[in-house]
């Protein structure tokens, strides 16, 4: 049995705005990972299902291992077609806000979201909800929002119309927020989930191949000179920082999604359980937090570096050069470590 979660006048209220309109749309967060991707093109191709205009809005572009998700190809990207997707928000009924809790988290296409006249549903497992959705549906304990929608989906007691290309999307999310069930994933009702998923059809392995297994060589290389050249430990405490300056993306003919992941690897050395990654952008310096155990990433993000996220995952972004950035962060560590 899987437990409910979410609390019935909640699915009950989701359900009747389904059920009264007809065009809706879904949002998701600046840089859309799996469980955006996810999360988003499932409710969208379940409310196709459902006979709904469904379209998914995103403020900027897919990554490259994620474009192959069923739905992928059709969502609006704002930053590349401002006009089109502006009216596609402007015109919805409903729209579903997944996989982040508050306006800034889509960037320039935001205001836009929250001044909409559409009723807005929130589903989203941040800490933390901004309050400018009519329903909000938060659920920090559950690892994906993509798991957040499967349940609401089930919850409506429209299991039955799950296709395999809605599972495919749910699936990503879920593995992809838990590090291949790496993280976050010790609850038993996940893999009861997964055993709904794979009845459906989904391939696991196919997906976790296009997912995880679509790098590039120039990739690859990156991530040696950045292992070899850019990784430094912090002796004294069990952290680690990457950083990454524009001219070494550039010499490795950096695209979007190539660094996804660098901000792991020093977890896996004995004895680290907090790494940062500093990546230089154009106008700011996007920072990555991950960590094991208790240590609150989140709260690093939080205090220093303009962002939030969750315990062992957080982000955010320093409004500075790299070097201060850097320095920060080594200037703040011992104020989580000697505690
Ligand atoms: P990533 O390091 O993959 O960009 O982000 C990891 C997690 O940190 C995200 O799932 C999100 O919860 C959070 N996060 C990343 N960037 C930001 C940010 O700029 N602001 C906030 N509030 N959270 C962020
Ligand atoms: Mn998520």
């Amino acid at each position: 049995m899987i437990t409910k979660v979410i609390r019935e006048e909640l699915v009950l209220k989701t359900r009747k705005v389904i059920d009264h309109h007809h065009r809706f749309v879904i949002v998701a967060h600046v840089s859309p990972d799996g469980d955006a991707m996810g999360s988003s093109l499932a409710l969208c191709l379940f409310l196709r299902e459902l006979g709904k205009e469904a379209s998914v809005v995103l403020p900027d572009s897919i990554s490259d291992n994620l474009r192959w998700l069923p739905g992928a190809a059709e969502a609006f990207i704002f930053d590349e077609q401002a006009d089109v997707a502006s009216e596609v928000i402007a015109d919805a009924e409903v729209i579903f806000c997944v996989d982040f809790n508050g306006v800034k988290r889509m960037g320039r296409m935001g205001e836009l979201v929250a001044k909409a006249k559409a009723v807005r549903i929130m589903i989203d497992h941040h800490l933390y909800p901004e309050p400018f959705c009519d329903v909000c549906i938060s659920h920090p304990e559950i690892s994906s929002t993509s798991e957040l929608v499967f349940r609401l989906i089930c919850r409506m007691g429209c299991v039955e119309m799950l296709t395999p290309e809605i599972a495919t999307a749910v699936y990503t999310g879920m593995m992809t927020d838990t590090g291949a069930f790496t993280y976050n994933s010790g609850s038993p009702e996940i893999y009861l989930i997964i055993a709904e998923l794979l009845k459906v059809g989904i391939n696991k392995d196919k997906i976790y191949d296009r997912v995880f297994n679509t790098f590039s060589a120039d990739r690859e290389r990156l991530m040696g000179y950045t292992i070899n050249r850019k990784m430094h430990i912090f002796d004294p405490y069990g952290a680690a920082m990457i950083s990454l300056t524009r001219d070494e993306l550039k010499a490795y003919n950096y695209r979007k999604g190539d660094t996804e992941g660098f901000v792991n690897i020093p977890l896996s050395i004995k004895g680290v359980v907090f790494s940062a990654f500093f990546r230089e952008e154009e106008e700011y310096v996007k920072v990555s937090l991950r960590s094991k155990g208790d240590f609150p990433a989140n709260l690093v993000a939080e205090r220093y570096f303009n962002g939030g996220g969750h315990k062992n995952a957080a982000g955010g972004e320093f409004f500075g050069t790299l070097t201060e950035a850097e320095a920060l962060l080594a200037s703040v560590l011992p104020e989580f470590f000697n505690q």
